[in-house]
């Protein structure tokens, strides 16, 4: 895929979220419960979809984020931030409460998505590339 289609495919997909999350904090409680009904199971499918990519292999490494010449051991970035948005309840409360103007132009400051939604400095187990939450039996059971 080239740049052009790259860039027009995270756009839409970063549009679709914000629209989401738009919904969230501003629809009636009948459009909620319409959107839940219609987009949770999408949206569960498109973790599972994510995560099976990202399982470990038979050596405990990620086969999507290693390369021939960096293994990268599991659980990986994706299952880390998996397991703090949906296991931790770490809702990252400062980028849901901001606009949908807000998180574009975080987006724009940050050349890597999903960077800006950190508020504080990583912890010393952060930057060791180990989420202290996640343990790999945890997320391999
Ligand atoms: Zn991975």
């Amino acid at each position: 895929m080239d740049q052009v289609l790259g860039q027009v495919l995270r756009n839409a997909v970063w549009e679709r979220l914000d629209m989401l999350s738009d919904l969230a904090t501003r629809a009636d409680a009948q459009s909620l419960v319409s959107v839940a009904r219609s987009e949770l199971p999408r949206l569960t499918e498109a973790w599972r979809s994510m995560l099976q990519a990202h399982d470990p292999d038979e050596r405990g490494d990620c086969p999507t984020c290693s390369t021939r010449w960096h293994r990268c051991k599991a659980p990986c970035s994706v299952w880390q931030v998996a397991h703090e948005h949906l296991v931790a309840g770490g809702l990252a409360p400062q980028q849901a409460a901001m606009s949908a103007d807000e998180r574009r132009a975080a987006r724009r400051r940050s050349p890597v998505p999903g960077q800006t939604r950190r508020a504080t400095p990583p912890s010393p187990a952060e930057t060791t590339g180990r989420h202290a939450l996640v343990t790999p039996r945890a997320v391999t059971a």
